[in-house]
């Protein structure tokens, strides 16, 4: 994208991690220092690409699985990004034609492009907010238009917490969302963590020394933090897996095993 077409109210001086995921992701949304941010994570992380596209698979497989298998119909869709494609109101609505998806996003640049979107689609709604403010989320009127508190919910967190520092207490938001939902909501959640402290510090490191707002790659320990007291759906679909969290791009994937603990990735998602 070049200056010339800066949507008004979006600041370039610095990256974002929306912009930046969706240069990785091959996307037309994003700037030099977007650019700049990918590439140099890249570097940091060999696979990086990779794990972005394989993220955004599992993001359609999870959401797929909640609207047929489980039959969820309101989505709410936290840290969602910039629209690509298989966004999660077109996969659930492909699914089921009345499901209701709200995506939140702390960047500006989402609401403007996806505004086109989501013109005719008056089940689908795009607040700009940060997730970190939960009654701000929960009483904005598009969520209380379109996520009824008596039905279930499916929560989506999905490559989002690694983006909230400790002091923020990130997996006590999870909690804080899924709370108030009744039982039979989900939660669709991934994270990027590592096994190996250094990896996991250079990237966060290369991430903030951008200026774009960070948390932290955590261990997969760490993250197991954020489904603490639910139920894991097993990832085999015919669970022959223990429900345990795995890589994102094995999770219910047909031509691949889950694999809980890849040896040979550097950096992976649970
Ligand atoms: N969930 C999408 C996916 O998995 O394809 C996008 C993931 S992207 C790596 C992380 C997203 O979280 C970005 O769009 C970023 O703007 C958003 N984000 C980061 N911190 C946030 C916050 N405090 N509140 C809301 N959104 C946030």
């Amino acid at each position: 994208m070049t200056d010339a077409s800066v949507p008004q109210g979006i600041d370039t001086s610095r990256p974002t991690v929306a912009r930046a995921y969706d240069a990785l992701l091959g996307g037309k949304d994003n700037f030099q220092l977007d650019r700049d941010l990918a590439t140099r994570v890249e570097e940091i992380n060999p696979g990086t690409t990779v794990l972005a596209h394989e993220n955004r698979a599992f993001l359609s497989r999870a959401v797929t699985y909640a609207a047929t298998e489980l039959g969820l119909r309101q989505f709410l869709d936290l840290g969602s990004g910039l629209p690509t494609v298989e966004n999660t109101h077109q996969v659930a609505q492909r699914a089921a034609a009345d499901a209701r998806v709200v995506y939140v996003d702390i960047d500006p640049m989402v609401l403007a492009h996806a505004r086109a979107l989501l013109e005719e689609n008056d089940h689908t709604a795009v607040i700009t907010a940060d997730l970190r403010e939960v009654d701000r989320v929960m009483s904005d009127d598009a969520t209380r238009r379109l996520i009824r508190p008596e039905e279930p919910v499916c929560l989506m967190l999905v490559s989002l917490l690694h983006c909230i520092p400790d002091h923020d207490n990130p997996f006590d938001l999870v909690r804080r969302y899924l709370e108030p939902f009744p039982s039979g909501s989900a939660l669709v959640y991934s994270h990027l963590c590592s096994d190996r402290r250094e990896r996991a510090d250079d990237f966060t490191s290369g991430v903030l020394a951008s200026g774009a707002p960070w948390g932290r790659v955590r261990s997969p320990e760490e993250c197991e933090a954020a489904v603490a007291g639910l139920r894991v759906v097993s990832p085999a679909e015919d669970g022959s897996y223990p429900e345990v969290l795995v890589d994102c791009d094995t999770w219910r994937r047909p031509e691949a095993a889950p694999v809980e603990r890849p040896a040979d990735k550097p950096i992976w998602e649970h």
